[in-house]
């Protein structure tokens, strides 16, 4: 019998560590495993999503299957052992509600299958999921070439936000010349709510590291960094155990596990800039400059970081690798829509019943994510509309609910896919309000680089204070737009380039709004 304990960032901050304590020592003392004849073993997991209901504890057993209890205290622990394990009787007051089956069955965990279900921070779990056989495969079965052929016929695109090929971004880096290439995994997550990265490494960093030797050896990498903002202690911790667990156990290192193949990998702490998320920026950070974007060309690729052919691909991307090595491209090609294949995962905050990370096949609607996968509107209140793609994305209204969730027609529907942020606002939100909270986001985290996103931005932000101040003037939604379309155009990253969406896609969706308040000057 397995006890499985949520321990996410989430599942710890609402009590999980005593939750798993007390289990531990209510079984000792019963003697539990003796009077069921079974082994009861308590195992701590990652994240399952619903971090709301924490503390999530899965009961599984071969017998009466799995069972969720939610919101679990140290204090009941006791009645479920003596009820659920030793008579075998399932509390059905005190299991999760219908919902949680409802959350767990519309989704397809496929980049989250070990999250919630393995012990992070053990390789033989990892191992007992097949875990680092896709490796073994790439290097015993496939040449170098072959694994970046098998990855662009699955059509994986980034999941950083970008959604550039992978494979073609691989065959960049593996076509540059030079002995000497390095391999960088994005972790900086910086998107307001976004934490799809954070618990990904909390709850499976082996098969990002696993992930990683497949690029570095499709590459020709002898060296990887992953750089993690130093705001996920748990990500780090947990992280950095498996490298070294990696390291004593020749997974990591020279000649891995006999096979002829090098690559070792370090941890890179940053300290939480969102323009850190920006390739050259990061790879400035890395180097131990300030962490500023630089123009492109030349492309990392060609000249990435300490000058050398670099690739850089986010958590999530190295996270679906293993599963297109193992189960095949067109297994991975047949998932998703035309244009984007396989699963994505969004963290849904905001107005919804059920908050919580989700993954989703791609082509999935936004109706579909946030009514029958979250549950709908929070307070049986009536849906306004759902910010996509973090500080940087759009405002999807009611009118075009049912996008579906793809790179393509996101960007359509005047959004993006991002990283999978999806903030959700009920008809209480005002739209104006949303624009100006993301803005000052964004031109609080502007480098100052270039003189568009500097200036455009904060010429951006007086305009929408005076607006919400009830100072507005008639031009101000023009000139909003006039200097948002310059910004987009000549700023030059991407922070700049895509930090004016929100106040555009209000302005196209909710113009009435900002024209309400300059009316009325309110
Ligand atoms: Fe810096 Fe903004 Fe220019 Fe990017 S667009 S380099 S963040 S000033």
């Amino acid at each position: 019998i397995q006890i499985l304990i949520c321990q996410g960032t989430g599942g710890i901050s609402a009590g999980a560590k005593k939750v798993e304590a007390e289990f531990k020592k209510v079984l000792e003392e019963k003697g539990v495993s003796a009077v069921v004849g079974k082994r009861c073993d308590v195992v701590k997991t990652g994240c399952r999503g619903l971090c709301a209901n924490d503390v999530l504890v899965d009961i599984v057993d071969p017998e009466l299957g799995r069972t969720t209890y939610d919101f679990v205290t140290p204090e009941e622990v006791a009645l479920i052992v003596d009820e659920h394990i030793v008579k075998r009787t399932p509390l059905e007051k005190r299991k999760a509600k219908p919902y949680y089956n409802t959350f767990v069955d519309s989704q397809m965990r496929v980049v989250m299958s070990g999250c919630g279900q393995i012990d992070p921070e053990k390789l033989e779990a990892y191992l007992a999921e097949d875990g680092f056989k896709a490796i073994e495969k790439c290097v015993k079965t496939m040449k170098p070439a072959d694994v970046i052929e098998e990855v662009k016929k699955s059509g994986l695109r980034g999941r950083g936000g970008g959604g550039f090929p992978t494979g073609m971004k691989w065959s960049f880096c593996a076509g540059s010349p030079g002995t000497q290439k390095y391999l960088i995994c994005n972790a900086d997550e910086g998107d307001p709510g976004a934490f799809m990265d954070r618990s990904i490494l909390e709850g499976d960093p082996y098969c990002v590291v696993e992930g990683m030797m497949i690029a570095a050896y499709a590459i020709g990498c002898t060296k990887g960094y992953v750089y993690v903002r130093a705001e996920y202690p748990l990500a780090i911790d947990r992280l950095q155990k498996a490298l070294d667990v990696c390291r004593e156990t020749g997974y990591l290192g020279k000649n891995i596990q006999g096979w002829g193949f090098d690559f070792d990998l370090i941890i890179k702490k940053g300290a939480g800039a969102f323009v850190c998320g920006e390739e050259t920026a990061l790879m400035a950070s890395i180097e131990g400059e300030r962490g500023m974007p630089r123009p492109r060309p030349p492309f990392p690729a060609v000249k990435g970081l300490w000058a050398k052919p670099t690739n850089i691909n986010n958590v999530e991307t190295f996270a679906n690798v293993r599963h297109i090595i193992n189960k095949g491209a067109e297994w991975y090609a047949s998932l998703g829509t035309d244009t984007t294949k396989g699963t994505k995962i969004f963290a849904v905050t905001g107005k919804v019943k059920h908050t919580g990370l989700v993954e989703v096949p791609a082509g999935m609607t936004v109706r579909d994510v946030i009514y029958s996968v979250c549950g709908g509107i929070a307070n049986n209140r009536k849906f306004k509309a759902v910010q996509a793609g973090g500080p940087s994305g759009g405002c999807i209204p009611a009118e075009v609910l049912d996008t579906p969730v793809d790179y393509d027609s996101l960007i359509k529907a005047g959004a993006m896919m991002g990283s999978g942020g999806l903030v959700v606002m009920d008809e209480t939100t005002c739209m104006v309000d949303v624009a100006r909270f993301f803005l000052t986001f964004t031109r609080m985290e502007s480098c100052g680089k270039c003189v568009p996103c500097r200036i455009g931005l904060k010429a951006m932000l007086d305009i929408l204070e005076r607006i919400t101040g009830g100072r507005g003037q008639a031009s101000d939604i023009e000139t909003l737009l006039e200097i948002g379309a310059t910004i987009k155009k000549a700023s030059l990253c991407g922070l700049g380039q895509t930090a004016p969406n929100p106040i555009l896609s209000t302005i196209k969706y909710f113009r009435h709004e900002y024209e309400a308040h300059i009316q009325d000057k309110r």
